[in-house]
């Protein structure tokens, strides 16, 4: 009755609200602890700030007596916030965030004239002993050290009191490191080949810039409840546990109203993300019992990245003071619905314009049916690519769930504009005449912003879709960092329009052809090119995995298969044409994205064997005992009237040895399996291995530790249970 399960849910109905009140208006407080441009205009030099811009702005450098006074400036600000201690913030292939503090004090070698420093070189660079951070070989191979620099496109900012400032990771060599670098290279490549393109229709645009809008799905779980559960804690997600009577099939939490303790917690987190200059907007419950989702408003697309790191790191921290754990894994429970995170992507120009927003002007809607048509091209051409760039293994259980995207990626496009692209599919070949131009621009390209009507009746089931005036990416992970999936897709659709460019230029120049007669015969050829990508239909259904096998789709449903495009010549090939990541780089992210999923896997392999042997066994075997002892008593008793009187007793005792010796054996099994794996040389056999002969066994042991629950004496039970779980709020 003491077991760590009880006195867990005395706590979590113990808990007393947090009282918590915002501090003024969110306007006025936004980006307060942000060395924004507000900030630096007060803390630096008229040049200074300008050597910024140019940094943010074009990618000029900062010459190093720039960076003192900037660095200067900096620390003046964050000291008179109370800050301590500075620290280069960076994303490491962990997937997470990396910092280690540095204070400003310092003291002479003698011990004297203490003060607080800050110079331009430790703005600048800094050196962290990067030898624990994963390198899939890149550190070996050049023998090279890694350190961080300062990326001045996202501005440094204070948490508690550490000055934060945003770096990327590289080794001495140039190889990257992180997840930020590959991401740097892709946006800066969009911008090139988007805005070359947009030159064909507006000669003022200098600069394209990618945008990001992500939405945050996540559980929020009573801090003692989910302490209580070793698997949590050590997996994110519950191995077992048998669903709770009442889970999401009411459909009474979606958009439902917010429960006060989560919402106050929520109250907390925005004030605390407005501080920190991330524009949270939206905050509602989700689908499955005790969860919610959290979005911003969209930013450009580097900025946005840190900030879904940032946001994720402090709502974990947030949820300290407000007893909670907060769970951002893709499928914490069996049984309902797991957790995602759209990747709302769209371009945007200098001069204003959203390029995937359909306009009034016949001009402005051909240059969004060019920037719309190569993307639906590109994803056409990558999509194993794309599939890849969101694998891992804790999204395998979310992809083809029946509630989350397909394992299969597909574009949707809506009715309107799919009969646009028909339309578009029979312009003539060669120089088109005057009179179908005119009807083209009146009667297909000028219809356009009706589409805006059309999609609001969205698929849902669909990965990547056109919401109107941007592309959601559905099948990003709750867990994932947005960086990956954003290099790939920038990555993707900047090849695209730089070989639209080419094809273009070549019908303008050596055929002779108007700019658009050349755009409209290129496009006509994409759509024709691209048809098996688009899919308007149920991603959920039966019918589509077939039809999508028979147009020759990929459809990888586990990790370590959709990463071997990692590796692919394609890959290889396109990486490296755009100057995105080299064959060493490509090649390191694809083995530590193997390494990652064998040891998620292992990890699982390892508790569940645990949980179910060290918790699951003896409590069955105690209630059992509890059996016997009936079974005894019933004996003398009634003698040999026992046997029908205590009929029941006697299956349970048997249905429970059963249990056990399936637990006892599969483990053992399993064990065997992981053995075997464990002496594969080979990153992808092994994470194979895992996958096919170590992972089945998952579901087994689980089933039979369930079915005990649903057995034995619920006050012998010490694993807290899926209802306290899900349904305490
Ligand atoms: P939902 O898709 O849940 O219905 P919305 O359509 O309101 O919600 O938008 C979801 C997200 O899309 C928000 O985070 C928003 O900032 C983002 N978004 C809107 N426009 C753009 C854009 N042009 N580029 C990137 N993200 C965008
Ligand atoms: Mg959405």
């Amino acid at each position: 009755m003491s077991s760590i399960r009880f006195q867990a849910l005395r706590e979590a109905s113990n808990r007393k609200l947090i009282d918590f009140q915002e501090s003024g208006r969110k306007s006025e407080l936004f980006g307060s602890n942000v060395f924004n441009d507000k900030a630096m205009k007060q803390y630096l030099t008229s040049d200074a700030f300008k050597a910024v811009q140019g940094a943010v702005q074009f990618g000029t450098k900062i010459d190093r007596k720039l960076a003192d006074y900037i660095a200067m400036g900096m620390k003046e600000w964050a000291l008179n916030k109370g800050v301590t201690h500075y620290t280069h913030w960076f994303q490491p292939l962990t997937g997470t965030t990396a910092e280690k503090h540095d204070a400003f004090f310092e003291t002479s070698y003698d011990g004297s004239d203490p003060l607080e420093k800050f110079g331009g070189a430790q703005l600048v660079q800094q050196e962290p002993d990067a030898s624990s951070f994963p390198h899939g070989g890149i550190r070996n191979t050049f023998e090279a050290r890694g350190y961080t620099a300062w990326d001045p496109t996202s501005p440094a900012f204070i948490f508690g009191t550490t000055l934060c400032i945003p770096t990327i990771f590289i080794s001495y060599t140039g190889e990257a490191l992180d997840n930020k670098i590959p991401l740097l290279r892709a946006l800066s490549a969009m911008d090139e080949a988007a805005t070359e393109i947009c030159k064909y229709f507006d000669k003022n645009v200098k600069k394209v810039t990618a945008t990001l809008g992500w939405e945050q799905e996540y559980f929020l779980i009573d801090k003692s409840l989910a302490n209580s559960r070793p698997d949590l804690i050590m997996t994110g997600r519950t191995l077992l546990g048998h669903t709770s009577a009442k889970g999401q099939q009411l459909d009474d939490h979606y958009f439902g109203s917010i429960p006060t303790r989560a919402l106050t917690y929520m109250r907390d987190l925005e004030q605390e993300c407005i501080l920190l200059g991330i524009p949270v907007k939206t905050r509602h419950n989700e689908v499955a019992p005790n969860q919610f989702e959290f979005a911003p408003i969209f930013e450009e697309a580097n900025l946005a990245v840190d900030h879904n790191c940032l946001l994720m790191d402090v709502m974990q921290k947030v949820a300290e003071r407000h007893d909670f754990k907060v769970l951002f894994h893709e499928k914490p429970f069996k049984g309902v619905n797991g957790s995602g995170k759209h990747n709302n992507w769209s371009l945007s120009t200098d001069t204003g314009v959203n390029l995937l927003s359909p306009s009034k002007t016949p001009m402005t809607n051909l240059q969004f049916l060019t920037f719309f048509i190569n993307t639906i091209k590109a994803v056409n051409d990558y999509e194993a690519l794309l599939r890849a760039s969101i694998a891992t293994a804790s999204n395998d259980h979310r992809l083809g769930a029946n509630e989350a995207p397909p394992a299969i990626i597909s574009v949707f496009i809506g009715g309107q504009l799919t009969k646009v692209l028909a339309e578009l599919e029979g312009v003539s070949t060669g120089k088109l005449s005057p009179e179908e131009k005119t009807d083209l621009k009146l009667n297909v390209v000028g219809k356009i912003p009706d589409v805006l009507l059309d999609n609001t009746d969205r698929n849902r089931t669909s990965p990547f879709a056109f919401t109107g005036n941007k592309f959601e990416f559905r099948a990003v992970g709750s867990s994932a960092n947005c960086s990956n999936a954003m290099t790939t897709l920038n990555t993707i659709v900047a090849k695209q329009l730089k070989d639209f460019k080419n094809e273009v230029d070549v019908l303008i120049e050596s055929k002779d052809m108007k700019k658009d007669d050349a755009i409209f015969n290129v496009l006509r050829e994409y759509i024709k090119q691209s048809k098996k990508i688009l899919f308007e239909g149920d991603g959920y259904s039966e019918a589509w995995q077939n039809e999508a096998a028979k147009r020759g789709l990929s459809n990888f449903k586990t990790t370590p298969e959709a990463l071997k495009a990692r590796a692919s010549k394609q890959a290889v090939e396109l990486f490296g044409e755009m100057g995105i990541m080299n064959q060493v780089e490509l090649h390191a992210r694809y083995e530590i994205e193997l390494e990652e999923y064998t040891k998620k896997i292992q990890i699982e392999g390892r508790v569940l064997g645990d949980i179910s042997k060290n918790h699951v066994i003896p409590i069955a075997i105690k209630y059992q005992n509890t059996l016997i002892e009936n079974v005894k008593g019933l004996k003398n008793i009634f003698g040999s009237e026992f046997e029908s009187i205590a009929k029941e007793q006697i299956i349970l005792i048997k249905e429970i040895s059963g249990h056990i010796e399936g637990i006892n054996s599969k483990v053992e099994e399993m064990t065997e399996e992981r053995k075997k794996a464990n002496t594969l040389t080979d990153a992808q056999a092994m994470a194979e291995a895992y996958c096919n002969n170590v992972k089945p066994y998952f579901e087994i042991i689980r089933n039979h530790c369930d079915k005990l629950e649903l057995l034995v004496d619920n006050e012998l039970w010490t694993l807290t249970k899926y209802r306290e779980l899900l349904l305490t709020k």
